[in-house]
């Protein structure tokens, strides 16, 4: 794997999700090609929401999920990627999974 600063700081930003470092070191690679004259503190804010979208549930509620996403009960659930219980979303309704 070639190491370079994206990797490096993808290291940092993914710390203890090193499964998820090639992912978030790609997309820093995407997000400073796209903005060139975005400064690191920018990037590495870019690259930890990338993590955060990467480790979310992202499930829909049952018979929202082939719809277009307009409306409460089609955002997804925002609990971490192959969590326990019921989904929720971000104003905190819950649904079964
Ligand atoms: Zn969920």
């Amino acid at each position: 794997m070639i190491d370079d600063t994206f990797t490096a700081m993808a290291r940092e930003v993914c710390a203890g999700r090193p499964e998820l470092v090639t992912d978030i070191a790609q997309a820093g690679r995407l997000t400073a090609w796209e903005a060139p004259d975005t400064n690191e503190t920018e990037l590495r804010d870019a690259m930890a929401a990338e993590l955060r979208a990467a480790t979310r549930c992202g499930a829909r509620r049952p018979g929202y999920d082939q719809r277009p996403a307009i409306g409460r009960n089609s955002i997804p659930c925002v609990h971490e990627h192959g969590h326990e219980g019921t989904h929720a979303n971000a104003f905190g309704d819950r649904w079964a999974l």
